[in-house]
């Protein structure tokens, strides 16, 4: 029988292309082969993919449809999107016909299944059309998935879309499991009605449409562990039978992670941190996609700066509108006072791994809230969109992990609830507790590392038809 291989096809995002990549290491850890597909322009950007290549894994690539020049910034998002579904299917379905036999060089066998991202739908449909299994992979947290899944019902009962100028602390109850802690806030932000509209957000629809999509694929991939969201996965499985929950992915594989930022890493803050005291430094980062104003910089700022606290502060080039990266290094420089350091992009797990990280400001992307739960480390939740409210939630009101900001940025927040995060010891020991759980669920015989390989079986079974 020849071995079984995988394509694996993540939007093209950072935060979707890091947990998939980590789901491919596991698949080589298995002894699969793995085909990862990027698109042109970040196989471009992806520094050192090429030389993570192994006999076991390749990278190949499909053109987002956008010209070389355009610049793909976080504020044209719909245009990669509009033109990856529009351009994609044709190079993708070429991509996935060629892999359907064996290489002519003996390398990698002909492909068993599709592992594609559950917000690429043709990448499932095209797969099933020319006969390859194809089963979904979600990269945000299961609750978020079970809120989207319970929208219609939602907008059926006449909570969604939730009113301009309604009270957003009030409880929403008709999300399985959640009734007891959801509120309106904690829901993706699309499900605020938009000023003068009485319709869905279209966003919204799309997404809900996604969700319902990912339920017709063969199986249902979660990187989560059942340690954090089990309720969630119980009522996921009444939707769909093959439900895989096997993370925190990138705490899974024993090899290093094959690289994949898409922006050029500043290891500098390493040997900063190293000259740090042990939990004196707040460490933050919003992810690859968080836009802020200035005024939310500046507030931010003086909020980390009056907590007293040191911090490694993440301003990616295109974070703050228009402004120039020098400029607002600079007004950090001067207000941190000698306490302060920057970077464009941060080895972000090595940073949260490191002694002087005392607490994590985070703007709640699973994946930053799995690094941080991985590591033990207080939270304190900044949520932008899409699943980030709910996990905030999860983070404050059920994990206990850490603290939940909302979507407000005012000083005195942000300094008292750093203050907090760094000083509580009962914060401090749930995130301990909660990183001993989710250790022990990637551990061998642990609930993750059991459905990793009840997975393995499952896509073996593709490879002998
Ligand atoms: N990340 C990183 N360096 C940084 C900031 C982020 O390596 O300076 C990584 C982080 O470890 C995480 C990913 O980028 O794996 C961000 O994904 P997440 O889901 O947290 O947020 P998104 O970027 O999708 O909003």
């Amino acid at each position: 029988m020849a071995p079984a291989h995988v394509l694996v096809f993540p939007w093209p995002l950072q935060g979707h292309i890091n947990s998939m990549l980590h789901f491919a290491a596991g698949l080589l850890d298995a002894g699969l082969h793995v085909t990862f597909v990027h698109t042109e322009h970040n196989l471009r950007r992806a520094h050192h993919a090429e030389a993570v290549a192994t006999p076991r894994l390749r990278f190949v690539s499909l053109p987002d449809g956008l010209p070389v020049d355009h610049p793909r910034s976080v504020g044209d998002l719909k245009d990669v999107a509009k033109s990856l579904m529009t351009t994609g299917p044709a190079a993708y379905r070429a991509l996935l016909a060629s892999a359907l036999s064996p290489a002519a060089d003996g390398g990698f066998p002909a492909l068993s299944c599709v592992v594609a991202d559950g917000l690429l739908p043709f990448a499932i449909d095209v797969a099933e059309e020319l006969g390859v299994p194809a089963l979904a992979f979600r990269t945000a947290s299961a609750c978020s998935f079970l809120a989207y899944l319970s929208v219609p019902r939602l907008v059926e009962l006449g909570e969604v879309p939730i009113p301009v100028g309604a009270d957003l602390d009030e409880p929403v109850r008709s999300v399985p499991g959640m009734e007891d802690f959801l509120r309106r806030r904690d829901l993706p932000n699309s499900c605020r009605r938009r000023a003068k509209t009485d319709d869905v957000d279209p966003l919204l629809q799309i997404l809900v449409g996604y969700t319902a999509h990912s339920c017709n694929a063969r199986a249902l991939i979660f990187n989560t562990a059942a340690s954090l969201e089990r309720s969630a996965l119980a009522h996921i499985a009444l939707h769909m039978r093959d439900v895989f929950a096997i993370g925190p992915l990138h705490a899974v594989s024993a090899a290093p992670a094959p690289a994949a930022s898409l922006w050029r890493e500043d290891d500098g803050c390493m040997a900063w941190l190293d000259g740090q005291a042990d939990r004196s430094v707040v460490y933050v980062s919003l992810g690859s996609l968080a836009v802020i104003s200035l005024e939310q910089f500046t507030e931010f700022l003086s909020g980390l700066v009056g907590s007293g606290y040191a911090f490694l502060w993440v301003l990616r080039p295109d974070m703050v509108g228009a402004s120039q990266s020098a400029v607002l290094q600079e007004a950090v420089d001067a207000a941190g006072n000698g306490k302060a350091r920057v970077v464009d992009w941060a080895p972000q797990r090595d940073v949260l791994r490191h002694r002087a990280v005392g607490c994590f400001l985070t703007h709640a992307g699973w994946n930053s809230t799995l690094e941080g739960i991985t590591e033990g480390v207080p939270l304190v939740c900044w949520p932008f969109f899409a699943d980030q409210h709910i996990n905030s939630r999860f983070v404050g009101a059920v994990w206990g992990t850490g603290l939940d900001m909302k979507d407000v940025c005012e000083r005195a927040v942000v300094e008292g609830m750093v203050r907090q995060a760094m000083e509580s010891g009962q914060l401090r020991m749930s995130a301990q507790v909660l990183s001993q759980e989710v250790r022990r669920d990637v551990a061998e015989g642990g609930s993750s590392a059991t459905e990793f390989q009840r997975l393995i079986s499952f896509i073996k079974e593709f490879g002998k038809n």
